[in-house]
């Protein structure tokens, strides 16, 4: 079958490079009552005001639109912090009531999952990343610029005990803070059966303090993993997934089977050929990439009386033109407008 370079085929989300999109991020507000260095400032940022927010019913329809005409079958809220997004448990509920629902995930920092963890696994989240960058209170408050450690701990206590399995946990990190960490954070999160992911600090931050020599690499950590644990080779297939993954040998999960850490290696190791990713940002843009300098508006199609037909037309031009890669390690490398927060990570 041909079809035009300038046309996006068929039903999906397809780009001009191969790949379809079938996991969607959705950012529900670009707040956040942390502040990790890595990804703003201590003052904050100029917040998107309330009208320009998507509403909950706009998020489920659009939502909707992805899983029955684009094909997406995962969903994962994001932010700045989603929990702090006042209808999340709702929205979770009227997609998990979707026919075909999709696997519906949440990133978070933690704080208020201990309250929320319950009703939100009731209301159909099927998981949750929660970041956790260190096991030292003091160094969380460096890292975060608040006193909050103790209720992330509980809030990954709390989403075990929800059900939400496997709770996975996301840490950054940074020379000279945390990166003396890495075997630490594997025996807390091995103690306790979650499974631990670390993120190459990528170039997102809102005050471009990125600077690629003082990136921790995945090598780095594998290193130091490597002194304290022996890691085995993941039989389990990659597909899309953006961690490689090794079995800590001796160790398993909650359930009883090996045990297995991450790594995100964006920036060392991009796996932008394998990317099934498309995003919604909190004011309604439809992002292909994180690092695009593109984005398409929704909300004002939507707004505007578009049926869903227009807006799954909208998105899928939007994805068609997806770049190949995120050229991070390109010279001519632009960091996006948007920062992390507010692109929804
Ligand atoms: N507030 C939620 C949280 O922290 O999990 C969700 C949004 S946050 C932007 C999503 C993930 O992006 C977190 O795991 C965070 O550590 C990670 N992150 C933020 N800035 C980053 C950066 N510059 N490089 C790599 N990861 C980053
Ligand atoms: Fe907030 Fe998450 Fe960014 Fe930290 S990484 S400031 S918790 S949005």
């Amino acid at each position: 079958m041909t079809h035009s370079e300038h046309e996006p085929p068929g039903a999906g989300l397809a780009d001009r490079h191969g790949r379809v999109a079938t996991d969607l991020r959705v950012s529900l507000t670009d707040r956040c009552n942390l502040r990790c260095t890595y990804c703003m400032p201590a003052e904050g940022l100029d917040w998107l005001p309330n009208p320009a927010l998507l509403t909950d019913a706009e998020i489920v329809r659009l939502i909707d639109v992805a899983v029955h005409r684009l094909g997406v079958t995962d969903v994962r809220f994001t932010g700045g912090e989603p929990l702090l997004r006042r209808g999340l448990t709702e929205i979770v509920r009227a997609v998990a009531a979707l026919p075909g629902r999709p696997r519906m995930m949440l990133t978070t920092n933690g704080i208020g999952l201990s309250r929320l963890a319950a009703p939100l696994a009731d209301a159909g989240l099927d998981r949750v990343n929660v970041s956790l960058d260190t096991t030292d209170p003091a160094r969380f408050k460096t890292i975060t610029r608040r006193d909050r450690h103790a209720d992330v701990v509980e809030g990954l206590a709390a989403a075990a005990a929800a059900g939400l399995l496997p709770v996975k946990m996301n840490a950054v990190l940074l020379h000279g803070v945390n990166d003396d960490e890495a075997a630490e954070l594997l025996r807390f999160a091995l103690d306790r059966g979650y499974e631990l992911r670390f993120i190459e600090q990528m170039p997102l931050d809102a005050g471009h303090t990125w600077r690629r020599e003082e990136m921790v690499t995945a090598a780095e950590i594998l290193a130091r993993l490597r002194a304290e644990f022996t890691l085995l080779p993941d039989p389990a297939v990659r597909g899309g997934a953006p961690a490689e993954t090794w079995v800590v040998e001796g160790r398993t999960d909650i359930g009883g089977a090996p045990a297995r850490v991450g790594v995100i290696a964006s920036v060392s190791s991009p796996f932008c050929g394998a990317c099934d990713r498309t995003r919604l940002t909190a004011d309604g843009a439809v992002r292909s990439c994180l690092f695009s300098q593109e984005e398409t508006d929704l909300r004002s199609a939507l707004r505007g009386g578009a049926t869903d037909e227009e807006l799954a037309d909208l998105w899928r031009k939007a994805m068609w033109a997806k770049p190949a890669g995120h050229g991070i390690n390109d010279p001519r490398f632009l960091q996006p407008a948007r920062p992390m927060s507010a692109i929804g990570g």
